[in-house]
């Protein structure tokens, strides 16, 4: 599995019980005739909150939902109109807040719970809260004077993961309890504490794995967590509509669910925020604190916080002789968890997982069957806990909430003299993308309004610079603000694993041959992003003003022209690839330049999107006003060109370099093992960021594949069934452009496969040296410099010329040797690092991308590639600061560079390729694992997460993005999946050009209608 995608065991879960509570007399003539026998054990009715009294004007919440709370898993539609009939019923404790809409139109709510007497302050609440947020404005005696006035709030999510069905329910019971009860011991809470309660934080997740549930729903109640009545099937209910994990969505704010509770939680500041969630069937019950690797930035009183609350919920769960645990598996370095990103805005976040059941129950290996409703109780017995010892502590965590923003803004506290900034780029669209998302977390932004000189700066790849010039423009963003942790936790370059963790972490891989490690270690927003960015050992510079979008141009036509030639938009923009898309989905015909050019004095990146008007004369509308339209939509312009003279050498319009694109007729792969994660992720870029039409295709069927030109084969498990693998080949000879990623790329790699010439790593052991030549030509071809004039001028053939195969190949042991080695070195691969790549930025496929570009690796196949373009290959290399450029051609007797680079090689040869400890005394280059480094550079390569080294001399010189010719057509290998999240924008772009402008660029003949 490459992409973590279970925090809580994603497993499946059970559902039933309808069958027994069917009520009327025409579902009981639904019923079978014949009565299920009894299941032991199975019916725990005992009272969520026995001996509690309720206020006969509330509903319960069994008249509403026509079967007691918690007997079965409530839909969304049921959960509503619970919550629509207690607001309505209770206008006196509660208000229902609508939040979000879900992509299928399902809304999400919180219900916030307090005394009367609180309500109308509520507002006043939120301002207080927020000024006790900014602790740069008022003085310490301010804030205990705010404090006093202050209620603390207390903000309870469930299932954010759909098939972790008990959260919502126990919500409802929770709910009904707060807001119907009068007994004193409520009425108290209410008055000294506000609850929020989120009870469906996945609508569209959840109603999707209640139809699963109920779509194999039998007669007889069911106990066995194997059935598909508890296990549903692919996709499940985790994620969204897109298959999203929304529990790790809060560094990204990408999904409409995620970004209306960010919104209200910075709203409503919380001083509790749990989240619910259900694990195994099998399994008993946890809750926080996590287990190290913590995130080094979240504050330090979490601890003792995390402390008080755990004694109190384990007590009462001790009070009902239920067993639970804490850390094990759970830890906390990935910051975009729900309970987590609260925690570092001044919150305690606390995490629930219960055995999750879905319905009915489950038969343990006891023999003990957990019913249901229990599994219910479970959740609402630590509701409960969590709300007490809020109600108990409430001025302690007001004053905990304080003294942590306090401490992110402090002169001399943790996150003085640090700054961020980023770079201004001409990728207006994605750097506009990255300033929405600092200000959804709430930062604070300056940008500087000229260039300003710092003293130094530490870059991405760590390096230190010296006087670094930053441009006008530049976003800043100082890590000394109220929100300081986040900003550090989502921004910081480089957090490292403590010690201790790391070492507990290396144990386990040695041990079992596996990660303790659940998600990403690596996240950092600007890397994310692609974006360049500097961390600044200062405080804002002068010139820093608040950021304020500048007057933003609009997008549409530019320029004057009367008689336009042409039209043409800027390829460094990501939007220019969604022009280019859409345009072509409105009849255009359109260009794409593969050189960068300048025409009529305007200067366009390579990539750029040009729609000429001859092409266009058939056109049956109105071009201008097409290209205005489609350009508007997005926020781009399209400049209006006068003439088609290139500037100098620079390409004119009618040559070569402007290619026609075809209209892309896309097929993306669904379903039978396909990664749902992947589906989802490609889907979401053709649907939002492209917004074109494309089909989704089970490969369960066997489709009729030419209607359409690219077909993109998601990460999966398992080789593609049927006969897919060749009726693709037959199709992609034909003239089709496939893609294929991460776990994918075995149904092409195979030699028996006959498909694609690409390989995975330990299928080439035994001609490392082939591969090693690849990359030296390559690296030649691009910068290699020149043999000295003498020998090339030299009037006599000369002897003794060095060629790169004498670096390369020869030292590499034994294949059987190799294979061994390389299972070990496997042992150490990422988990979620951001390695740095280099680029070939003559390739069509990298419009858009600079180098180093940052890319997220997993646990995925070594690419291997020779006699294939590799437009992507990990390692980011660089020219040792003592070499000339001559010396790095071997051709020209590199001797001197040599002699360098043995001395740099010292630490980078080991045993890794195969080469014996004291090769390098016989004269050989420095190696990095199965490849030599080109003489006089040097590899730059992670730049954030934990990289074992191992995997660095596995990894280092393997291609990121491959392609190559098959016939008419062409095949596209990416070694992971470069839409991680929606948010690894720099190898998504690559993706973007690969599904729009693969037919026009790469395929000799594209398949037409
Ligand atoms: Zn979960």
């Amino acid at each position: 599995m490459n992409k973590i995608t279970s925090l809580c065991a994603a497993a499946p879960f059970v559902t039933l019980a309808a069958a027994l509570s069917l009520s009327t007399a025409a579902a009981q003539e639904r019923a079978a005739s014949l009565p299920p026998t009894d299941v032991a054990g199975l019916r725990w009715t005992n009272a969520f909150f026995p001996g509690a009294t309720y206020r006969a004007a509330v509903p319960t919440g069994d008249s509403l939902l026509g079967f007691p709370i918690g007997q079965r898993a409530a839909n969304s539609v049921e959960i509503e109109k619970c919550l629509k009939a207690w607001a309505a019923a209770a206008p006196d404790r509660t208000r229902l807040v609508e939040y979000a809409r879900t992509y299928e139109n399902r809304p999400l709510h919180i219900m916030v719970i307090t005394a009367p007497k609180n309500l109308p302050r509520l507002d006043e609440n939120q301002k207080d809260m927020a000024r006790l947020g900014d602790p740069r404005k008022i003085s310490d005696d301010d804030a205990k004077k705010i404090i006093d006035m202050l209620l603390p709030v207390a903000w309870l999510g469930y299932t954010i993961h759909g098939d972790e069905t008990e959260g919502s329910d126990a919500a409802l019971a929770v709910l009904y309890h707060l807001i119907a009860a009068d007994d004193s011991s409520v009425t108290k809470l209410l008055e000294e504490v506000v609850v929020i309660i989120d009870p469906l934080q996945n609508p569209d997740g959840r109603d999707r794995f209640l139809k699963m549930i109920a779509e194999s729903r039998g007669v007889t109640p069911n106990v066995d967590d194997q059935s598909l009545q508890h296990t549903g099937y692919a996709p499940w209910g985790r994620g969204n509509h897109y298959f999203f994990d929304l529990n790790r969505d809060s560094l990204f704010g990408v999904h409409p669910e995620t970004r209306g509770r960010m919104k209200e939680v910075s709203r409503w500041n919380p001083v509790l925020v749990v989240d619910a969630h259900g694990m195994e069937g099998q399994d008993t019950h946890l809750f926080s604190p996590p287990r190290e690797p913590i995130n080094i930035h979240v504050p330090a009183s979490r601890a003792r916080w995390s402390k008080l609350f755990a004694g109190e919920q384990a007590a009462a769960f001790d009070r009902h002789g239920l067993v639970y645990y804490h850390g094990e598996w759970n830890e906390d370095w990935y910051p975009g968890y729900t309970d987590s990103w609260p925690a570092f805005r001044g919150s305690v976040g606390i995490l629930y997982e219960q055995a999750s059941i879905a319905e009915d129950g489950v038969r343990r290996p006891e023999g003990r069957i957990l019913s249901y409703r229990e599994s219910v109780f479970h959740h609402v017995i630590g509701s409960m806990a969590n709300l007490a010892t809020v109600q108990a502590n409430g001025k302690q965590l007001l004053e905990n909430f304080y003294s942590i923003r306090k401490n992110a803004c402090a002169a001399d506290g943790p996150y003085s003299k640090r700054t961020f900034a980023v770079l201004p780029t001409a990728n207006r669209g994605r750097f506009e993308k990255f300033i929405k998302l600092a200000q959804l977390q709430g930062f604070e932004l300056f940008q500087s309004g000229n260039e300003f000189t710092a003293a130094s700066a530490v870059d991405q790849l760590g390096r230190e610079l010296k006087d670094p010039k930053l441009p006008a423009g530049t976003i800043l963003i100082p890590n000394r603000q109220p929100l300081g942790h986040l900003v550090a936790a989502t921004l910081d370059f480089d957090p490292r694993i403590p010690a201790k963790a790391l070492e507990d972490e290396r144990q386990e891989i040695l041990r079992k041959g596996r990660s303790r490690i659940y998600d990403t270690t690596a996240w950092s927003l600007t890397m994310m992003f692609g974006l360049e960015a500097l961390t600044l050992p200062m405080e804002l510079p002068d010139s820093a003003r608040p950021y304020a979008p500048a007057e933003r141009a609009e997008g549409g036509v530019v320029g004057q022209a009367e008689s336009p030639v042409a039209h043409a938009i800027d390829g460094a923009d990501d939007l220019s690839v969604t022009a280019a898309a859409r345009l072509m989905e409105r009849g255009v015909q359109v260009r794409a330049a593969e050189k960068a050019f300048e025409l009529d004095g305007q200067k366009f990146a390579r990539g750029s999107v040009v729609i000429t008007q001859l092409d266009n004369r058939g056109f049956a509308g109105d071009l201008r006003q097409t290209i205005d339209a489609t350009t508007r939509e997005l926020g781009v312009r399209a400049v209006a060109i006068r003439s088609g003279l290139g500037e100098g050498d620079l390409p004119d319009l009618g040559g070569e370099h402007f290619k026609r694109l075809e209209p892309p007729r896309i097929a993306l792969l669904s379903r039978g093992g396909s990664n749902p994660n992947d589906v989802g992720e490609i889907w979401f870029f053709l649907d939002h960021e492209l917004g074109i039409r494309h089909s989704r295709v089970s490969v369960e069927n066997e489709a009729e594949l030419s209607r359409y030109n690219v077909v993109i084969v998601p990460e999966r498990s398992g080789p593609l069934p049927g006969s897919w693998t060749n009726r693709l080949k037959d199709w992609v000879k034909s003239g089709g452009t496939l893609i294929a990623m991460g776990s994918s790329v075995a149904n092409f790699t195979d030699e028996k496969a006959d498909f694609s010439k690409v390989r995975v790593l330990p299928d080439v052991l035994n001609k490392l040296g082939d591969y090693e030549l690849a990359v030296f030509r390559e690296w030649l071809a691009r910068d290699g410099g020149l043999p000295s004039a003498d020998a090339v001028w030299s009037h006599k053939a000369a002897p003794g010329l060095k060629y790169p195969w004498q670096s390369v190949g020869g030292a590499h042991a034994e294949e059987k040797e190799l294979k061994k080695r390389d299972a070990w070195l496997k042992l150490f691969m990422p988990q979620g690092t951001l390695l740095a790549a280099r680029v070939d930025t003559k390739h069509w496929l990298t419009f858009g991308c600079d180098e180093p570009l940052p890319v997220l690796a997993f646990r995925d196949p070594v690419l291997m590639a020779e006699s294939v373009e590799v437009p992507i290959r990990l390692g980011y290399l660089t020219k040792t600061a003592s070499q000339p450029a001559e010396a790095a051609n071997p051709a020209a007797g590199g001797s001197a560079s040599e002699a360098k680079a043995k001395v740099d090689s010292a630490d980078a040869s080991n045993a890794g390729d195969g080469k014996e400890p004291d090769a390098k005394e016989k004269k050989e280059p420095p190696r990095i694992g199965w490849s030599a480094l080109p003489p006089g550079t040097e590899m730059h390569f992670r730049m954030s997460g934990l990289l074992w080294p191992e995997a660095s001399h596995r990894l280092a010189n393997s291609a990121y993005v491959t392609r190559e010719s098959l016939g008419r057509g062409q095949i596209i290998l990416f070694a992971t999946g470069p839409t991680f999240r929606a948010a690894t924008l720099g190898p998504a772009r690559v993706m973007l050009n690969a599904m729009i402008y693969g037919p026009g660029f790469g395929a000799a003949q594209p398949i037409r209608p």
